[in-house]
């Protein structure tokens, strides 16, 4: 039971502060109605960092409530959008202030390095709501001519009551990424952290009530997936669910939004190709596919998880791989400045990855490296949920390992012959989230960007992202885009007023 609404936490890296627990509505914490809570384990030592006030049916509902008000009250709706855009301006540098224990917290909770998160994650962060603080005031309608008597034009509105689930592997920078667009756009919104990591998502409402947000306008609350997130789903008042997770809970929230015909954008799972071909800059290829897949972990929806070669320089890429791995790779908690690679998030993730690589080996892949839990050299962190990175060969296009997502530090290195199959084999999946494409040939490498079937290509890249471009998937991948001007789409909507001037026709 949390049984205070804040507590006092030093983390690992000497920071102190007064962790909030409570769910945020309104602009205060309150408690959970029943009690229920959940504890935050620290994944590198498996011990407990803080326990928080998870919300149930009912303090959703209080919630959604909360956001109904704020929409039609005076100080939102009526607030010019130059305004709003300057509350979202206020709430980016009052983040940068945070901008240490922010990266302290999400690494503790999560598990990745500290400096990843400082420099990456908060950056993105920021920068995101940055970037849409400037749109708040440059969304316009158009206006259409018909006839001499008559015209029309268009407003762009808010949607409504968004309700915004997110995952753990990026916590607070996911939270920006859904916050960002539907604040600039008017909207007001109901967010859910992902049990995983409750904890920043806590210290960015107080952020959000100091830059000055109308109460209501901003709801954070922790909850359960199958509790919590499912009321959100399927509350009446709620106009849209934006939604970032797993394919498979994708499918459960299409099917309870499905009950009152709700607006949804959905950014899920991926088993993302990056292509090789022969006459690529091997050095780069090494370097950018090692980053697709190994970097956060493998815990990335983008990760570039199928890597296809060309047969001629398969032997050679497969030696600078590995090496890339002992050179790179250093294991590690995430408060070790060497460390590229923590500890996966819970141990739920990490021994369904261990799962995964004994699928691979069952099903007669080859294992390259890695294929093991790692041990850590120190004791404190005997506990930690850390993996080998580890390369599977001789795998096949049906076999799981190849289909499905891991989302851990695994990866599947696959030969091909000519370009036409390697087009072939990348699009041979359900999903479609990202791709990547190593060539030097400029045609080439535009021809294969189109026909490969994917939200975001990368040429001579992998996992590019910035808060100015598209982000999304299509396939099995996700409904909607995110980030960009694309990404005010999925909150706001147009409305016609048609106007008649004359009274003689
Ligand atoms: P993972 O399997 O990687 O943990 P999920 O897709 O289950 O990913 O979780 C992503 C987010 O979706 C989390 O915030 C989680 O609480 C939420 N979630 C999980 N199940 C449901 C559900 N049935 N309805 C609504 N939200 C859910």
């Amino acid at each position: 039971m949390a049984d205070s609404l804040f507590v006092d936490i030093t983390t690992p890296n000497g920071r102190q502060y007064q962790q909030p627990t409570g769910l945020f509505i309104n602009n205060e914490f309150r408690p959970s109605s029943s009690g229920q809570t959940i504890v935050s384990l620290d994944p590198a030592t498996d011990k407990p960092i803080a326990t928080v006030h998870a919300a149930t049916a009912e303090d959703v509902d209080a919630a959604v409530q909360a956001a109904k008000a704020a929409l039609s009250h005076s100080t939102w709706k009526l607030l010019p959008a130059t305004e709003r855009g300057q509350l979202m301006g206020r709430l980016a540098d009052l983040m940068e202030e945070n901008r240490e224990l922010f990266a302290a917290i999400d690494a503790w909770d999560n598990g990745k390095p500290y400096q990843v998160a400082l420099t990456e994650d908060l950056t993105e962060a920021i920068t995101t709501i940055r970037y849409y603080s400037g749109w708040a005031d440059k969304t316009f309608g158009q206006t259409i001519s018909t006839t001499p008597q008559k015209f029309a034009y268009t407003i762009r509105q808010p949607i409504g009551v968004v309700g915004q689930i997110i995952p753990w592997n990026y916590p607070l920078s996911m939270a920006t990424w859904k916050l960002g667009p539907a604040l600039a756009c008017g909207n007001t919104v109901v967010i859910k952290a992902a049990e995983q990591t409750p904890l920043s998502i806590l210290v960015l409402a107080t952020l959000i009530k100091k830059a000055g947000f109308p109460p209501g306008v901003v709801n954070i609350i922790n909850g359960y997936g199958k509790e919590a997130g499912a009321a959100l789903v399927q509350h009446p008042l709620v106009d849209k669910i934006a939604f970032t997770g797993s394919t498979a809970t994708a499918r459960e929230i299409m099917k309870m939004a499905a009950g009152t015909l709700k607006n949804i954008t959905l950014e899920t799972g991926g088993k993302s190709p990056l292509i090789v071909y022969p006459d690529a800059d091997l050095e780069q290829a090494v370097k950018w596919s090692h980053f697709g897949i190994m970097s956060n972990k493998g815990e990335i929806c983008t990760a570039t998880s199928r890597i296809f070669v060309h047969r001629s320089i398969l032997t050679t890429f497969l030696e600078k791989f590995k090496e890339a791995i002992e050179t790179t790779s250093k294991i590690g908690d995430q408060w070790d400045e060497n460390t590229y690679q923590g500890p996966q998030v819970t141990r739920a993730q990490y021994e369904r990855v261990l799962a995964y690589i004994e699928t691979a080996k069952q099903e007669g892949a080859t294992l390259v490296t890695g294929g093991k839990p790692y041990t850590p050299k120190d004791e404190k962190n005997a506990k930690g949920y850390f993996i080998e990175p580890t390369v599977f060969t001789d795998v096949t296009d049906d076999m799981r390992i190849c289909k499905e997502e891991v989302f851990g530090p695994v990866v599947v290195i696959l030969p091909f012959d000519s370009e036409e199959e390697s087009v072939r084999r990348a699009n041979d999946t359900t999903y479609g989230l990202g791709a990547a494409v190593f060539t030097t040939d400029l045609e080439r490498a535009h021809r294969v960007a189109a026909d490969i079937e994917a939200g975001m290509v990368w040429i001579n890249s992998s996992q590019d992202c910035d808060p100015r471009i598209p982000f999304g998937g299509v396939k099995q991948s996700g409904i909607g885009r995110e980030l960009g001007e694309a990404g005010l789409e999925a909150y706001s909507q147009v409305k016609a007023v048609h106007v008649n001037m004359g009274s003689r026709l």
